[in-house]
């Protein structure tokens, strides 16, 4: 079976690219997931270098310039010669190399040009670590970035956050509900307002009904219950947010389009990966109820558009119970289509696999559920030993 670990480059740099490579051909991996584009985040790693790595956004190669020629927004320089030799050290092993590409969470780019990042239906920029999907400017970035990794000549381009990212404050002592949340992380930008205008829908009404809802909540309104369907969203918010936030779809799949033909046009192809299953199970691994392939939406993710387009899936199966990893498994293929490529995404390790049963139960019930393949994450954040139970995973 088709199979993965995913790496980043600081795990490559620590313990060394061959140290790496044959740890995880040992198992019986057939690929490595590597991060080519990376956002920061300060990481605890049990076999590192360090044991608590920092690590900055960036792309970890050196972009060709051509690509970026008139564009405003520009790769973050990373490590630049992370790839160097990496894709021969995998051919030497029979090993698949994947570029894993995170495209619009870069708190360095959103910094830099704040105009480019999502604004809520107050007006605020708050999340500048969020490029907004509809800018132009932000889709000229991401379909060059697409072109860069695949030039790499990585078998397949892994896109993260190529879609609208759900609001994550650090802090909120306000006890907003699952729809209020959702309806104070919509972007209103001039450039998602117009392209929802030109579907026919009523931007400016969504946004003041979103500012009058949160603002209620903010001055004391008991927040919503329940989490967030279509159905429960039309009868809190009324029908016009409900087809603000639909119409981001659009927005999503034309950009996903553009990417997956830059990437085919290099000779690579594009697995896309949607957070829907990392925001319902990442803490835990105890995912809220909706399946991921059914609540995508939310995050301007429409399936059974992409499926037409996208030749591959990754499924954030993040969660403890290998019922429910079949589950999403399989209402992701319903979505995208029988014939397409669906990978399974699982955690080895804390938070949702307390043992090499219940993690080789998860990859039996992917498989049966009809993955083709089966990718874990990730190398440089779960001890050895945890690693260790990759072998019995892949051989059940
Ligand atoms: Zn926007």
């Amino acid at each position: 079976m088709d199979s993965s670990v995913y790496v980043f480059v600081e795990d490559l740099l620590g313990e060394g690219v061959e140290r790496v490579l044959d740890r995880i051909s040992g198992y019986g991996v057939t690929g490595v997931t590597v991060g080519a584009v990376h956002h920061a985040s300060r990481d605890v790693t049990p076999h590192g270098l360090s044991r608590l790595t920092l690590r900055h956004d960036g792309a970890h190669f050196i972009p060709p310039p051509e690509l970026f020629d008139g564009l405003r927004l520009t790769p973050v320089p990373g490590v630049p010669d992370a790839f160097d030799g990496l894709r021969e050290a995998c051919a030497n092993r029979s090993m698949k190399l994947h570029g894993w590409t995170v495209f619009l969470r870069n708190a360095t780019l959103g910094a830099e040009h704040p105009d480019v990042t999502v604004r809520d239906c107050f007006g605020d920029r708050g999340s500048l670590t969020d490029l907004c999907p509809a800018h132009p400017d932000v889709r000229d970035y991401a379909v060059a970035l697409a072109r860069a990794v695949a030039r790499l000549g990585v078998d397949s381009v892994v896109a993260e956050s190529l879609h609208f990212r759900p609001l994550k404050p650090q802090r909120s002592f306000v006890p907003l509900g699952p729809m209020d949340a959702y309806l104070f992380g919509l972007c209103f930008c001039e450039h998602c307002m117009r392209r929802a205008t030109d579907l026919g829908v009523h931007a400016e009404v969504a946004r003041d009904e979103c500012a009058r809802i949160v603002g209620a909540v903010f001055d004391g309104d008991p927040p919503a219950q329940g989490e967030v369907t279509r159905a429960a969203l039309t009868a809190y918010a009324g029908p016009d947010v409900v087809a603000y936030a639909r119409a981001r779809s659009e927005t999503v799949t034309t950009l996903v389009s553009e990417v997956a033909s830059a990437v085919a046009a290099e000779g690579s192809k594009l697995v896309f990966i949607d957070s829907t299953g990392a925001v319902k199970g990442y803490t835990d691994g105890l995912p809220t109820p909706g399946l991921a392939a059914h609540d995508a939406w939310q995050l301007g993710v429409d399936l059974v558009a992409l499926g037409d387009l996208v030749p591959a899936f990754g499924v954030l199966a993040y969660a403890r119970d290998a019922a429910r990893v079949a589950d999403d498994v399989g209402a992701y293929l319903r979505s995208v289509g029988k014939d397409r490529e669906v990978r399974a995404v699982l955690r080895p390790g804390h938070p949702d696999s307390d043992s090499t049963d219940r993690l080789v139960a998860k990859a039996r019930g992917a498989r049966a559920a009809g993955a083709l393949a089966v990718d874990f994450y990730a190398y440089g954040l779960v001890p050895y030993a945890v690693l260790d139970r990759i072998p019995a995973a892949l051989s059940s």
